[in-house]
């Protein structure tokens, strides 16, 4: 039996470790391949430990400055992360935010406000903060309280997350406090994502409790004590990055005889009877059992393209947005504010080409050393053009103006004048799939026409979420349905 996986990214890395540990499809051994296009392992997990030359080599993590070109931490709360990193032994480098200094700010008409606290699943619930803070009017403030009396409004089918939290809290409050809490995860147009596909849970809580606030805040109380058992922190990453998750799959993928191959881009999917013809860009093809498409949506709609164009337009009907992330180092006192919190997020309406700023030295301290600090600026959202993709290269031109506009966000916000003494782009085409409305639609058509063709199957972020833990479990679902679907075949020909 053969499985090709195609795509070498979290999701594709994970399917294939599921894959070993069936060690057999229906009996028969199962030889698995795994191809990616790209030079290296990872997909949009990209770590860096980056040495500048000035600083002392026994400084704390050994003189090095981890930096994450992708994805920095991964949630908790969701289990298939947590799990997936102890199976691989990572269990003991999973680390935590620092606990000591948790602020996050705001940029309200260029300053720096604080989060009001008592944020439970996003939703404001401390009523005292909310009425200290200077995020949000009087009048606002006034419209917030409606979330306790307004009843749960009858909405047949889907609406934006913008809408929805608008009626229940308000445009205000939506749009300097939650709009930017909730576009940093999907670089999206709040007034355009699913609510459906991004946040379910905040209709249910409108639904059972008929409140947002008061069904966050009973949530909490529910679960408080198995939170703070069972995690450390909401958010977790391994010491010296989210590199490591990828490091030891491969590790393991390898021990297992996984078949390896970087460098190969897949330019085409056939399908003849009961087989699939996996074609490469060298124009040499071999024959599969069952494939997995752990590539972006978009990428999975050219391959199937010629056996079934109606399946590959409705995957290239999913939008994604380009995003990239430039981090700088700077010695501490070059620095004229104290980072005292894990960052700042801005809002759409603010008009800043940035989205959020990470204090990444505070929100891990190892991850840089003594004295010196490591900020990352996070560029593009949807509907926001990123410089094309001429003179990307080192020292490109697309790269020195992403550069050029981090250095003017810290200029704006922190007053930082001087130069970095490091710094890394990177960008990252097309990389953050829009859950807009119509997704859950979406999902049911590519469902339906995935029945159609046992051994097939697709993972990755572009479907039921797009954190690290999702697309982990989305390789797990896969494995699932191919093995489902050749155990039906093995039992009708058998
Ligand atoms: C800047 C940024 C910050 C983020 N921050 C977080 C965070 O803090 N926490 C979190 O949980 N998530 C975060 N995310 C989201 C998360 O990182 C991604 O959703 C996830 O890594 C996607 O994994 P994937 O395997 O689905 O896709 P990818 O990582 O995109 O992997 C797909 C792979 O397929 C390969 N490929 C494409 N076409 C072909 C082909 N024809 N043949 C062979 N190979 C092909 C690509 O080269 C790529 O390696 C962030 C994303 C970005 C971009």
């Amino acid at each position: 039996m053969k499985l090709t996986i195609i795509g070498g990214g979290i999701a594709g890395l994970s399917a294939a470790y599921y894959a070993t540990k069936l060690s057999t499809f229906n009996l028969q051994p199962v030889e698995i391949t795994l191809l990616e296009s790209d030079s290296r392992w990872g997909g949009k997990i990209s770590t860096d430990r980056a040495v500048f030359d000035e600083v002392p080599p026994l400084s704390r993590g050994d003189g090095q400055f981890i930096i994450e070109g992708g994805p920095d931490t991964f949630l908790a709360t969701k289990p298939w992360g947590v799990a997936l990193c102890k199976e691989l032994g990572l269990g003991e480098r999973l680390h935590g935010t620092n606990p000591n200094k948790k602020n996050t700010y705001v940029l309200n008409r260029n300053r720096l406000l604080p989060l009001p606290d008592g944020l439970a699943m996003m939703i404001p619930t401390n009523v005292e903060a909310i009425l200290k803070s200077r995020l949000v009017s009087w009048f606002g403030k006034a419209r917030m309280g409606f979330d306790f009396l307004l009843p749960a409004k009858a909405v047949n089918g889907d609406e934006s997350l913008g809408t929805f939290v608008s009626r229940r809290l308000g445009r205000e409050a939506y749009e300097n406090l939650i709009e930017p809490l909730m576009s940093g995860i999907y670089a999206g147009d709040g007034d355009a994502l699913s609510l459906a596909s991004t946040f379910p849970y905040l209709r249910d809580l409108e639904i059972k409790y008929g409140s947002l606030a008061r069904g966050a805040l009973q949530i909490r109380a529910q679960s408080n004590g198995k939170a703070v058992q069972g995690s450390r922190s909401a958010f977790l990453t391994p010491t010296t990055g989210l590199a490591e998750i990828v490091e030891a799959l491969v590790k393991h993928l390898q021990a297992n005889e996984v078949k390896l191959r970087l460098n190969t881009a897949v330019s085409q999917i056939l399908k003849i009877d009961s087989r699939y013809i996996v074609k490469l860009e060298d124009d040499s093809s071999f024959e599969s059992d069952s494939v997995i498409l752990a590539t972006p949506a978009y990428a999975s709609g050219t391959l199937l393209a010629s056996f079934d164009p109606e399946l590959a337009s409705v995957l290239k009907s999913i939008p994604y947005a380009s995003t990239a992330t430039v981090s700088l180092a700077y010695r501490l006192n070059d620095i004229p504010r104290e980072l005292d919190g894990y960052g700042y997020v801005i809002p759409r309406r603010e008009g800043r080409k940035a989205l959020a700023c990470t204090w990444t030295s505070t929100k891990f301290p190892h991850r840089a050393p003594d004295e010196y600090a490591l900020i990352r600026v996070f560029v593009g959202r949807a509907g926001q053009e990123l410089p094309s993709p001429a003179g990307r290269g080192d020292g490109g031109e697309g790269k020195n103006e992403l550069l050029e506009l981090a250095m003017e966000e810290l200029k704006l916000t922190l007053g930082i004048k001087t130069k970095p003494i490091l710094s890394r782009v990177f960008m990252w085409d097309k990389a953050m799939p829009q859950y807009n409305l119509g997704h859950p639609e979406i999902l049911k058509r590519i469902d339906v026409a995935l029945e159609n063709y046992p051994g097939l199957a697709l993972a990755g972020n572009g479907y039921r979420g797009i954190g690290i833990p999702d697309c982990i479990h989305s390789g797990e679902v896969a494995i699932e349905k191919v093995t489902r679907d050749l155990s039906r075949i093995s039992a009708i020909t058998t």
